[in-house]
């Protein structure tokens, strides 16, 4: 349910308007516009009438949302969300460029591959801090030294990090290391998780499960926004289907369909969709050309030696040319 109120509304309006549902016993979350305020009820609220509500001074509306999720939806915020990170805008005029490798695997690598993308335009550092891949007989294990290796990257270049954090109790440690906290797609529904990161004050990069709905994917971005953090980034980087080919295929229509659906900021991560690098560049353009607001690329100097992911990895002079190649794209954005 949401109460929209007229722009003019004063702030003793919409006060009055917020106790009383709280005396109902329903939470609230205000989003201010300059036409309208929209006041959301937070969380499961039966079918109570709201209807007395109208007579409160600056109601215009009462509108039940009957979608799963309401926070995340853009009939609850018709502003497109920014997120601003130190100088770092995302959901802005610029498309933003997160580029690394799929793991970080010593000093030299995170160092090199940080000045790198740098020098090339990139605004974000990758890398995730786990030492194997999931499998059942060798559980990923976070690795500290990576984190600090990725932090210290990022510092050195100015480049801000984004890393993945795959249960809640590695919450703490990681967020001494990252900027921007990576749920990874095997995760969009650890609920618990996400649970966690709401209560968190750093954005969180949530990326699509491979099976994954876009209303599910965004029921996920509910739980994070419901504890009270605002700052999340949807993610879409590609679905299981019947195409072997490609590792994934990318479903480019998630990026206008979540920002018809949504106000977040909206990212694509080509490396993982395709699984082959040579389909990085094409796909890259394809996803800034339907409307994405970044994306995610895993890059190398040695993408044949890279102890996860070479397939899909670009070697620095590949995306260089990728830069070149967007450049024109992602200034004629907006
Ligand atoms: C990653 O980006 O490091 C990753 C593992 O991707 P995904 O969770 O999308 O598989
Ligand atoms: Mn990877």
């Amino acid at each position: 349910m949401i109460i929209v109120m007229n722009g003019k509304a004063s702030e003793d309006d919409v006060e009055k308007v917020i106790q009383k549902l709280n005396k109902m016993g329903h939470k609230t979350h205000i989003s201010r516009g300059e036409e309208r305020i929209v006041i959301g009820i937070i969380g499961e609220i039966g079918n109570p009438s709201l209807v007395p509500l109208y007579a409160f001074e600056g109601v215009e509306k009462i509108i039940p949302i009957l979608k799963p999720y309401k926070l995340v939806s853009r009939e609850f915020k018709s502003k497109d969300t920014v997120i601003k990170i130190k100088e770092v805008i995302i959901g802005g005029k610029e498309a933003v460029i997160i580029a690394g490798p799929s793991i970080i695997e010593s000093k030299k690598q995170i160092f090199d591959i940080a000045l790198q993308v740098k020098s090339l335009g990139a605004k974000i550092l990758r890398g995730s801090a786990f030492k194997s891949p999931a499998s059942p007989y060798k559980l990923p294990e976070l690795d500290e030294k990576k984190l600090k290796l990725l932090a210290q990257a990022g510092d050195k270049t100015g480049l801000l990090v984004v890393t993945e954090v795959m249960s809640a109790d590695q919450i703490d440690l990681v967020d001494k290391y990252t900027d921007i906290f990576q749920v990874g797609a095997k995760n969009m529904q650890n609920f618990v998780l996400l649970k966690e990161l709401g209560r968190i004050k750093k954005p969180v990069l949530l990326k699509r499960g491979i099976s994954a709905t876009l209303e599910e994917l965004l029921i996920s971005a509910e739980y994070i926004f419901s504890q009270g953090n605002h700052q999340v980034i949807l993610c879409e980087r590609g679905i299981r289907t019947f195409e072997n080919y490609t590792l994934n295929t990318l479903d480019l229509s998630a990026v206008p369909a979540l920002k018809i659906l949504s106000h977040l900021p909206v990212i694509v991560d080509p490396s993982h969709a395709t699984g082959r690098w040579k389909l990085v560049i094409p796909m890259s353009k394809a996803a800034i050309a339907a409307g994405a607001d970044g994306l995610i690329i895993e890059v190398h100097t040695d993408p044949a030696n890279s102890l996860s992911d070479g397939t899909q990895t670009l070697k620095i002079d590949t995306f260089t040319q990728l830069m070149k190649e967007l450049k024109p794209l992602i200034q004629l954005r907006n």
